[in-house]
């Protein structure tokens, strides 16, 4: 008897059986170009295989090179590719895996002076005009994706997903929004169709039943001028009728300004988009969109309207979690948050993906976990992402581990950030620690504030993870009972009034703010999040929008910073604009380029571009940024002991929870 009786069944797709309903969603990570070493995506989907997944697509590979996300990106066009590829697809098989290549052409997304699309529009999130392709080049393309699919199942794919959403080239032709060509590949919808179910119909009949196709078919667009509810339905039917064997989800055009995946999204919030498809066609459906934990995936899939669920980044942060679902353990996964800091943002950058949760994902192939030869006592003074992460993985290595904590729980840094409404996904996080910490051994000393004498003695290492203490802000008044610290609010040691400034507005400024004028509507909370967004679900109005519902924000707020520029200037990019968005929203007032005078009874007086400003509030937060507390460095170096400072107590300018795991991981796996 299962926990998970629907999520771990088998599934017919096409003519293959595939072993349960998880799909681990196509994400490009950054390995996919290097066609030297594709070893390292090798390494990468054969360990998420290993660890039970059913299904796996790849990221993106164009069929040419006009179709390229940005110069030399992943393409699959000729023998040589396919011939590259048969180390990724036998690394999945040899566990018993099926995968798909998905095939992506970027259309005027693609990153590239060569990028091409319906008409010649230039999108808002990219800085090339495309061509629009002639009639000829439309037909050319359609047999590209058929020799790219004839080349995925050389390589030894089990079939390919047609990428059809996210704002991509197919999503680009299907759309009106982007589509006022006037030959057979433009007008009314069925023409505006044409090209994705040609695509389609063609697959299917020169590679056979043998080789399955996938549709991933945008069911929400969330951009002006998009799809409408008939449309998607006309659409599921016409790839039915020309082959697909599976339709996978869509959310949200790139461009879109609305957050699909984020923290804020509530769980599954799109399933039930998915799942109003079922009456209309007989295909398997899979959802997808902030399904990160089991019990979320059977609930979906027990109400029995979509047959799959699909999920990237819960596998990139555990590569065992069908395993440990199947095993009913569930509290030993370790849960995506959905902050997207080390995946999206890296990618976004340029940079390989990893997690901020698992800093092994993606580096399969060069940090494997080795035992340590000669096991040591080593002692970890703090209970934050940084110490958790040094005890946990030099736990997992063999090595005897003490691990200090002044508070009564361990979490650091994350004990606050969890408060912040869209960021409690954080729990998850320390339950995943403080699992870890229980099964691996690790001895927990809460309310123990370690000392030279307790350090000194009977450790080979000792591991300074003692975190940061806020940074004091000086000014007249700023010792006034009414002026607090961000840590003391986020812990709710002070009762904050209806007019509050914010000094900093940094990640944490943005944070607080968040915080303090959340409304925190009560009832649905799913409901709560398409009123704030304007979210139309049902896609009556073309592109799936309507008004938003105004926010009524718990406080007035004002945030204030010395320098000139936008708020959180050093967050993420996928998710620095929500953040910003949101604000608005609350009604926060930004001010830049101040200067602190003083606060009194009348408020806070700044100094602005020269002139001087009131703003009358009843409580001033403290949010500029963080000291490093190493006390304990200088006199256990000066004793002797091999001592190692990591996350905020080594750099508090850097403070940030993706830098600590990786940087504590790291040092434990170095640590003989
Ligand atoms: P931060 O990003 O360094 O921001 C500190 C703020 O305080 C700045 O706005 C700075 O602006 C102001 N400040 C610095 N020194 C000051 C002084 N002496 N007097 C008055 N104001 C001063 O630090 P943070 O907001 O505390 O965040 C810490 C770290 O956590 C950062 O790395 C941040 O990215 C990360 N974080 C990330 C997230 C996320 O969602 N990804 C959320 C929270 C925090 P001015 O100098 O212009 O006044
Ligand atoms: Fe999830 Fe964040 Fe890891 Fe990305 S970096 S997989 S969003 S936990």
């Amino acid at each position: 008897m299962t926990a998970y009786p629907t999520l771990l069944s088998p599934l017919d797709v096409g003519a293959f059986t595939l072993k349960n309903r998880v799909v681990m969603g196509s994400m490009h990570v950054g390995l996919e170009e290097d066609f030297g070493r594709l070893h390292r995506l090798a390494a990468y989907l054969g360990r998420r295989a290993e660890g039970g997944v059913g299904l796996i697509v790849t990221g993106g590979f164009s069929p040419n090179v006009e179709g390229w996300l940005k110069p030399f990106a992943g393409q699959m066009s000729n023998r040589w590719h396919a011939f590259k590829h048969r180390v990724v697809t036998d690394a999945v098989h040899a566990h018993d895996g099926r995968i798909l290549l998905q095939l992506l052409h970027a259309g005027r997304y693609g990153y590239s002076p060569l990028c091409v699309s319906a008409t010649a529009k230039k999108s808002p999130i990219s800085p090339f005009k495309p061509r629009a392709l002639t009639t000829s080049g439309v037909e050319r393309t359609v047999r590209d994706f058929v020799n790219a699919a004839r080349n995925a199942q050389r390589a030894g794919y089990d079939g390919v997903e047609v990428m059809g959403s996210e704002g991509y080239l197919l999503h680009q032709f299907l759309s009106a929004r982007t589509n006022d060509r006037t030959d057979a590949w433009g007008g009314s919808f069925e023409k505006r169709a044409r090209f994705p179910v040609e695509i389609v119909r063609r697959i299917r009949a020169e590679l056979g039943d043998g080789f399955l196709v996938m549709f991933r078919l945008s069911m929400l667009d969330l951009v002006e001028g998009a799809a409408t509810w008939d449309e998607v339905v006309s659409l599921a039917q016409m790839l039915q009728d020309a082959g697909a064997h599976v339709l996978n989800t869509g959310i949200g055009w790139h461009e879109a300004r609305v957050p699909t995946i984020a923290t804020t999204v509530p769980r599954a919030a799109f399933a039930d988009v998915t799942a109003r498809l079922r009456p209309s066609v007989r295909l398997p459906l899979v959802t997808s969109n902030r399904i990160n934990m089991p019990d979320v995936a059977e609930r979906v899939l027990a109400q029995g309207d979509v047959d799959l669920v699909s999920m990237a980044r819960p596998l990139l942060a555990d590569p065992d979690w069908v395993r440990k679902a199947a095993a009913a353990t569930p509290a030993a996964i370790n849960t995506c948050i959905a902050c997207n800091q080390a995946c999206l943002d890296h990618i976004f950058r340029n940079k390989r993906a990893s997690c901020l949760v698992n800093p092994f994902a993606c580096h399969e192939a060069e940090m494997p976990l080795i035992p340590a030869a000669t096991p040591r006592r080593i002692a970890v003074v703090g209970a934050g992402p940084a110490g958790l992460a040094v005890a946990t993985t030099a736990a997992s290595r063999g090595h005897s581990v003490v691990l200090f904590e002044a508070s009564a729980a361990i979490g650091g840094q994350f004990r606050l950030a969890m408060q912040i409404p869209g960021k409690e996904e954080f729990t998850e996080t320390l339950r995943y620690f403080d699992h870890q910490l229980r099964t691996l051994g690790v001895d927990v000393r809460l309310d123990t504030r370690a000392d030279l004498a307790t350090l000194r003695e009977g450790f080979d290492h000792v591991v300074l993870a003692t975190g940061v203490v806020p940074r004091a802000v000086r000014f007249p008044g700023a010792d006034d009972p009414r002026v607090v610290s961000y840590a003391a609010v986020l812990r709710r040691e002070v009762e904050v009034g209806p007019r509050v400034a914010l000094l900093g507005a940094g990640g944490i400024g943005v944070d607080v703010a968040e915080f303090l004028g959340h409304p925190h509507p009560a009832g649905d909370v799913n409901a709560a999040f398409r009123d704030f967004w304007g979210i139309d679900a049902t896609s009556e109005a073309r592109g799936g929008l309507r008004a938003a519902v105004p926010a009524t924000p718990a406080r007035t707020i004002t945030l204030c910073q010395r320098s000139e520029g936008r708020p959180g200037a050093r967050l993420g990019a996928t998710t620095a604009w929500i953040r910003r968005e949101t604000l608005k929203k609350l009604g926060v007032e930004v001010l830049s380029g101040v200067q602190y005078d003083r606060f009194d009874d009348a408020g806070l007086h700044l100094t602005i571009s020269g002139a001087p400003r009131l703003v009358p509030v009843d409580h001033v937060v403290v949010c500029a940024g963080q000291e490093p507390e190493r006390s304990l460095a200088g006199p256990l170096a000066e004793a002797g002991v091999a001592v190692h400072v990591v996350g905020g107590a080594e750099e508090a300018g850097e403070l940030d929870a993706k830098r600590a795991i990786a940087q504590g991981t790291r040092l434990a796996m170095a640590l003989a």
